[in-house]
């Protein structure tokens, strides 16, 4: 049986009937961006990320590029983040100008390291995007401190982390700017692109929205230049029913994860992979499972993976200080050591809500065949 790194159609079946009503829905209304739907939708993201204010819009680069922008970063400025993330994390903060200035991860959690972060800050610092990678929020503890200390922004780049918690805050709601993406492989994921921002204050909430149409207020005077970044009805339609069943899907999630927990003990004890931490402090929403495997055995393995038909990714093979378009910025091998090893160790299992318990047997029969055989 072959085990897919996510499957979709599984996810959606059982409301289908719900997904189809919601778009039609959309159909009959004629009411395709923005509108009233995506207004409801926002109410209730907000609700669900325990934040004052939601702005919907067009992706989760979109909700960084938005914020950013509303927060008055650009040339000039230095913005702090980890190399170990999705591009589009720093692709922004090049977008409106600024420069990247990536810092250390923690091993243990992948997350940015507060400590290696604090002796990158310079007098041109302005914010810190502190991402919440696979599902687990970071050290918000310590990052907010610093950025207190040092009159920083945060903007929290939540994409792969909704309804994560750290100390009972949910993710987005412990900073000004909280950016979420519904991406259809996300947690919480559309049928195409959008995204959404999470905001504490009503002056921040009322900035997005200028920004999100052109940065006209009112319409056709423009005081700055925004985009177009606004999000549509079918979205907020699909996403709303699919809210409604996130919190069981990530109940699956948990699951999936404590019982791979119990599949791989004696990998873990062989010293031939480490599991994914999980913090106390945290609710872990399980974007992904990740692995760290050990003795440059990684790519080999991924390949007997695929042979034997189950799905895997590298999230993320190569970190941003070393990407060709940001040469300019004079990172090198060797300046993030812990990012440059989990770069070759990380890789991610099948952790979908619908996974069955065979289906995890059957993944871990297939890493212990490679590992051992
Ligand atoms: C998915 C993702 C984004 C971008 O979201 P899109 O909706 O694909 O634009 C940004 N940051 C992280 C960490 C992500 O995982």
């Amino acid at each position: 049986m072959a085990v897919p790194l996510l499957d979709l159609s599984a996810h959606h079946r059982p409301i289908r009937e719900e997904l189809d009503a919601a778009i039609k829905g959309v159909l009959d209304s004629e009411r395709y961006i923005l509108g009233p739907l995506v207004q409801r939708f926002e109410a209730q993201c907000a609700e669900y990320c325990q934040a004052p204010h939601a702005i919907g819009v067009s992706s989760g680069t979109d909700a960084l590029l938005i914020s950013l922008m509303a927060a008055g970063v650009g040339p000039g400025d230095e913005v702090l983040t980890t190399a170990f993330t999705f591009f589009a994390t720093a692709g922004c903060v090049s977008r409106v100008g600024a420069k990247p200035v990536f810092a250390d991860i923690d091993p243990d959690t992948f997350n940015l390291d507060p400590a290696d972060l604090e002796h990158r800050i310079t007098p041109s610092t302005k914010a810190i995007i502190p991402v919440h990678l696979f599902g687990q929020c970071a050290d918000m503890d310590r990052i907010t401190e610093i950025a207190r200390k040092h009159d920083l922004v945060v903007i929290e780049d939540a994409a792969q982390a909704i309804g994560s918690e750290h100390h009972g805050r949910r993710a987005g709601s412990m900073s000004p700017y909280g950016c979420f993406s519904f991406f259809p492989s996300k947690n919480l994921g559309g049928i195409g692109d959008g995204g959404l921002v999470t905001t504490d204050s009503e002056a921040h909430y009322n900035r997005l929205k200028v920004f999100r149409g052109h940065g006209a207020s009112p319409k056709y005077f423009h005081a700055f230049v925004g985009g177009n970044f606004r999000l549509d009805a079918v979205q907020a339609a699909v996403l709303e029913v699919k809210l409604r069943h996130l919190d069981a899907s990530t109940e699956a999630r948990q699951r999936n994860a404590a019982r791979y927990g119990e599949l791989l003990a004696d990998l873990v004890k062989d010293g031939a992979l480490s599991l994914p931490v999980e913090e106390p402090s945290k609710r872990h929403i399980w974007n992904q499972f990740t692995l760290r495997i050990k003795g440059g055995k990684r790519d080999a393995l991924r390949k007997a993976l695929g042979d034997a038909g189950i799905g895997s990714e590298i999230y993320y093979p190569r970190p941003l200080h070393v990407q060709e378009c940001f040469a300019d910025l004079g990172g090198r091998e060797g300046d993030l050591p812990h990012t440059e090893l989990a770069a070759t160790e990380a890789l991610s299992i099948p952790i979908y809500p619908e996974l069955k318990e065979a289906q995890q047997v059957e993944v871990a029969e297939a890493l212990r065949n490679a590992l051992r055989g």
